[in-house]
Order: structure tokens, then C-alpha cells, then sequence
């Protein structure tokens, strides 16, 4: 299969080339050429199949061209090693707890499955490849765990010194081995800045080979569909799945294009919502047809800060631009702060189901678009846990920490001091090389 820029000024490549590209050269986004319909009898049977079962065919349906059936599913196998259960909430309302991997957050997967696949192909190449990730925090510990201890690939993790929670700093920093995390000196925009102009750099990438694992890669973000099918087929097994809606936390927009991915291969949901804190410029897009990208603002669901977000020009690709095209399919709704901790307080009163502030604001966002004869999943992006204090500020309960989350605490940090100044970076990369 190969695979367009969506600014379409550049070549097409090929999943390897895309894989280890990341961004293609026109400052575009990569999208496969084809995105096939699965079966019909797949679908008829998906309430009998498992997990692993299930991604193995739609992991075929996009890579299965480009990579060997033995090596995929192995692949497959090695990131969807954990459960993604799917539970009821209320009455019509279910929920995909997407964090029982090892970093609690819905990342693991994509993280995981670029880690599997990017090694598959620096074994082929014969060549290192150093991968750059700034981080405010999960992005981070996903990817910094994901590609631990894989041969031939080097991660730097840039981020804002202080600036992270505690947890999320022990989770990228003490890992040692092929991760290298720098501490720096600035903001998380400083932090992004620096890995942007790293790869502008000339100089470093004819001496490095460099490459981002955030969700512009399609190694990172096509995998995130797997679980779109996984929830439909765990849905069928419990209720009569008849008209079915999905709600997604949206920040950047992989999570969600990845649904839209699975709906376009024929995954019978209805449609999706995507759930915007006060950071709206998607919702904004839905309601007006207008885009304006602009600075994020802090929110307490702060993996959804985003003002820019880097998949919008998936969406508009995918529907040919077509603003109605795109409001047929997705729905938007933004919510405060405030909204967003009463129904953390609400939900855990009325039926004991503690919510992070992500999918807190996916569960309304549902309960505001799903029409009466829909069936409503939300996504639950982050372990409560990951966000304790806010959490118990809302319930005045404390969150059990899970003892694989609190033993990251327990290992030693490691990092090196950056100032937030792109000469000292380049020569720290090409030192550590
Ligand atoms: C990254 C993240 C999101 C947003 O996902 P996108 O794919 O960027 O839209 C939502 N919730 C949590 C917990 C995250 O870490």
C-alpha cells in the first residue's frame, strides 16, 4: 500500500518510508491510498471474536501488503497484551476503559504498535533511528515505555522541567536503557519548538535519522482503530446493538480519526462525537465551518490542551473537505472545568464509576448528543489514578493507586539537564549517537 501527503506535494511512500518519516516532506500528512471494507461476515461474527483476533484482521486490512501475516500478528500480539474492557455505566451509557496498559493511558496502544513496527523495519534497513518526542506529560511516558529495550532505536523525550506531575515524570524518566530523557529549561512549547527545528535541521538529519512518535505517524495512530472494533463487538455480546454512537476525548484528533478510519472499513457505529474541553477549535470547526487554530489554554484535562490539532487535516482529507460530510458523521461539545468535575463528583455518587477528567468529558459530551434511541460508548482515556488529586478533589475520596502505577515512583531519575537552546540540543543528540 502506499501512502499520500495530505498537502499533496509530495511523492507517495511507502509504509516503510511513511513508518520512519513520520511527517512527509511537504509538511503533510500521511493517509493510505485505499482503506478497504471489511467483510460482511466479519462483522456477523465479531461478537465471537477476541481481541488479538480482531486486530490481526484489521491490522491485514492496512499493512498486511507490506508485511508478512506471521510478523504482523506478532506485532498484534506483542501490544494488545492487556484488556480494554467494556463496561455499563448506565442505563444505555457504556464505557471503554482504554488504560490497563502499562503506562494507564489510552496511548500504551499506538505507542506499543509504532514501537513493534518501526523496530521491524530498522532490523530491514540495517540503520538506527532516533526517535524525538516532546511531551507535557502522557505522550511521553507512553512512548518512552513502549519502545523500551528495542534494539536500534534510540528515543529522546523532551520536557518542560517542573512542569510535569510527579507520576508522569517517574514514568519516562527512570527507564535508563535506550531512553534518554531531557529535562528542559522552558515551557512544553519550548520543549515541541526544539524537536520541530530538529527536524528542519539539515546538518542533523544527514548525520542522524530522526523520526516523531507522536500521532501524525500512521504507525502510531492507524493501530488506535483496533479497539473501535473491539467495543462494537463487545457491545453485540451484551445488548442488541442497534443504532450506535461514540463518544472520543479529543485533544489532537488521532484517537478520533481512527474511529472514522474503522467506520470508513464498515464498522456498523452510527456516529461520533468529539468531546473538546475549553480548548474548542474542533467544535468550533462543526458548529461554523471555520478553523481557527489558536493557543491552548490549561485545563484539568490537560491531554486535551491542544489549539492546532494535528490530525484536523486527516478528517478533511478523508471526507474530501466536505464540511456536511463531516457534520453527517461528528458531533462536537466543549465543557468546562467546572462541568467537567461535577460530573466526575455526580457519576461517582450515583453509580460508583470513577471517571478521569478526559473521559469525564467524553461521558458528557454523550450525554448531551446521544439521542434517546442510541446506544452511547465513551472512551476512557487515562486511569483515574493518573489524575488523583483532581480526582479527590471532585469525590473527596482518595484514588487507589494501582502498585504497577505507584512502582514507577520507586525507581531512580535520570535525566539530563537541557537549556532551552537549539545548539546545545543538537550537540547532545549527536553526542549521545
Ligand atoms: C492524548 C490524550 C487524549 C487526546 O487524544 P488525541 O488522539 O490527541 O485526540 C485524550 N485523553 C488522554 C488521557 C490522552 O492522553
Amino acid at each position: 500500500m502506499l501512502y499520500y501527503s495530505t498537502n499533496k506535494k509530495a511523492p507517495t511512500a511507502s509504509l516503510q518510508e511513511a513508518v520512519v518519516k513520520g511527517l512527509a516532506p511537504d509538511r503533510g500528512l500521511y493517509m493510505p491510498q485505499r482503506i478497504g471494507r471489511l467483510p460482511g461476515n466479519f462483522f456477523s461474527e465479531i461478537g465471537d471474536l477476541g481481541l488479538q483476533e480482531i486486530a490481526k484482521t484489521v491490522a491485514e486490512a492496512f499493512f498486511g501488503e507490506d508485511i508478512g501475516k506471521e510478523k504482523l500478528d506478532t506485532i498484534v500480539a506483542g501490544t494488545l497484551n492487556f484488556e480494554i474492557p467494556l463496561k455499563k455505566v448506565e442505563e444505555g451509557i457504556y464505557v471503554l476503559e482504554l488504560f490497563h496498559g502499562p503506562t494507564f493511558a489510552f496511548k500504551d496502544v499506538g505507542a506499543r504498535f509504532m514501537a513493534r513496527m518501526l523496530s521491524h523495519f530498522v532490523q530491514e534497513r540495517q540503520e538506527e533511528v532516533n526517535v524525538l518526542v516532546a511531551t507535557s506529560g502522557d505522550t511521553g511516558s507512553a512512548v518512552a515505555n513502549g519502545f523500551l529495550g528495542m534494539e536500534g532505536i534510540r528515543v529522546f523525550v523532551l520536557y518542560p522541567s517542573g512542569k510535569v506531575s510527579d507520576m508522569q515524570e517517574a514514568q519516562f524518566t527512570t527507564l535508563g536503557q535506550n531512553i534518554i530523557a531531557l529535562e528542559v529549561d522552558g515551557t512544553f512549547d519550548d520543549c515541541q519548538t526544539l524537536v520541530k527545528s530538529a527536524f528542519m535541521d539539515e546538518e542533523l538529519n544527514t548525520r542522524l535519522k530522526l523520526t516523531s512518535a507522536n500521532s501524525i505517524n500512521v504507525a502510531r495512530f492507524l493501530p488506535q482503530s483496533f479497539y473501535y472494533f473491539w467495543a462494537y463487538a463487545q457491545l453485540v455480546r451484551q445488548v442488541q446493538a442497534g443504532k450506535t454512537v461514540i463518544s472520543v476525548p479529543s485533544g489532537n484528533l488521532g484517537n478520533l480519526t481512527a474511529g472514522l478510519f474503522a467506520k470508513r472499513m464498515g464498522l456498523p457505529v452510527g456516529r461520533f462525537i468529539a468531546a473538546n474541553n475549553r480548548n474548542d477549535v474542533f467544535r468550533e470547526y462543526i458548529q461554523t465551518g471555520q478553523y481557527t487554530p489558536r493557543a491552548s489554554v490549561q485545563t484539568i484535562a490537560n491531554a486535551m490542551d491542544v489549539g492546532a490539532p494535528s490530525n484536523f487535516d486527516r478528517i478533511l482529507d478523508l471526507y474530501g473537505h466536505v464540511h456536511e460530510a463531516i457534520t453527517n458523521d461528528i458531533s462536537s461539545y466543549k465543557y468546562s472545568d467546572e462541568e467537567i468535575s461535577t460530573a466526575i463528583k455526580h457519576v461517582y455518587l450515583q453509580s460508583g464509576y470513577l471517571l478521569d477528567p478526559h473521559g469525564a468529558c467524553a461521558y458528557l459530551a454523550l450525554k448531551e448528543g446521544k439521542k434517546t434511541d442510541e446506544t452511547g460508548i465513551f472512551l476512557a482515556t487515562a486511569h483515574p489514578a493518573k489524575f488523583g488529586e483532581t480526582v479527590e478533589a471532585c469525590t473527596g475520596v482518595p484514588v487507589r493507586i494501582p502498585d504497577a502505577l505507584a512502582a514507577f515512583m520507586q525507581h531512580k531519575k535520570q535525566s539530563l539537564p537541557l537549556p532551552n537552546d537549539f545548539d546545545r540540543f543538537k550537540k547532545k543528540l549527536i553526542g549521545q549517537s
